[in-house]
């Protein structure tokens, strides 16, 4: 019982992807583990397009299978040792151990690709945003710079039309007017 219940306590009930306390969790520990022995460790932030517009014409029920729908389209994106978890309303992070920006780019472009090509009982298509960082050798200071690159990335999709994955680079961060980081 309190096996089942631990495993419940770190799932997002409607996508089935991890929640976010159980994320907080991981991160910490997968962020100190790269600190410590180096290597690559990427982290992609992705957001819905336009979803707003799906719940308001179409109602949150199709919104909800959208969700589901997607949360399972990330879950056979990634690999075992990967952590996705469910960041906010309808965006989704994803943290790739031992992995280049060019295969998290591959792993965002996979998932983007698949959500464009999924058929919902509206017209479609369903589109998704992505924003990508990655540590090499410990190199970014804290989590919540991590955090910060990739959602800034990810506003620059965004900006740059949406239905997109860009990497993130230091002259974002002059450059763009980025919103402030989701805390906890
Ligand atoms: P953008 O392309 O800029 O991301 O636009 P957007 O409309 O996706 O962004 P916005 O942040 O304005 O809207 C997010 C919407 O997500 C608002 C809310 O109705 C919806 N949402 C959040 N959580 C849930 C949920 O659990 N179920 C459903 N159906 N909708 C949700
Ligand atoms: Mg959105
Ligand atoms: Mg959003």
């Amino acid at each position: 019982l309190f096996e089942a219940l631990n495993f419940l306590a770190r799932k997002d009930e409607l996508t089935q992807l991890f929640n976010r306390r159980y994320f907080n969790e991981r991160f910490n520990d997968e962020f100190l583990r790269n600190k410590r022995y180096g290597s690559f460790f990427s982290c992609i932030m992705c957001d819905l397009d336009h979803f707003k517009e799906v719940n308001d014409t179409y109602g949150h029920l199709q919104g909800d299978i959208v969700l589901r729908t997607f949360g399972n389209i990330i879950r056979e994106g990634i690999r075992r040792i990967d952590i996705a978890a469910r960041y906010g309303g309808e965006e989704f992070i994803l943290l790739l151990p031992e992995t280049t920006a060019e295969d998290a780019h591959q792993v965002a472009e996979r998932i983007r690709i698949n959500i464009g090509k999924e058929k919902f009982s509206f017209p479609g298509p369903v589109t998704a945003s992505f924003g990508i960082t990655c540590s090499r050798n410990g190199q970014i200071e804290t989590r919540l710079d991590m955090i910060r690159q990739a959602d800034i990335a990810l506003y620059c999709a965004k900006r740059f039309g949406r239905n997109r994955t860009i990497l993130y680079n230091e002259s974002m961060a002059v450059t763009e007017e980025a919103p402030p980081p989701l805390t906890d």
